[in-house]
């Protein structure tokens, strides 16, 4: 494999597994955010709109980690044969087998 190819490979994958940390983040970081604005307005009409933002944004963080492509087969990483199957907490292609955290 030439440098440059693997560099490509590095960045990729370097890139996936930022997507992978943010939808993470966004998932587990509804629950402080509640119990703030909770603490801070005592009112449960923020709490509602933050859920829904939060729906948004994590629908779109979630997208963009499932509709990853490997950079090896240039299929998607998450997605398998039919669209059910698939396993997005994944960590290795699901048709080359390639380690997300190979580099
Ligand atoms: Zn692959």
């Amino acid at each position: 494999m030439e440098e440059r190819e693997q560099q490509g490979f590095q960045d990729q994958l370097a890139r996936i597994n930022t997507r992978r940390r943010v939808a993470w983040w966004v998932f587990f970081g509804i629950f402080p955010l509640l119990l703030a604005l909770n603490a801070i307005t005592g009112s449960q009409e923020p709490l509602v709109y933050a859920i829904i933002i939060w729906l948004v944004l994590y629908s779109l963080c979630g997208a963009l980690v499932t509709f990853s492509r490997c950079p090896r087969c240039h299929k998607f990483i998450h997605v398998g044969l039919k669209p059910q199957l698939g396993n997005i907490l994944g960590r290795r292609c699901f048709h080359c087998q390639l380690s997300l955290f190979s580099f």
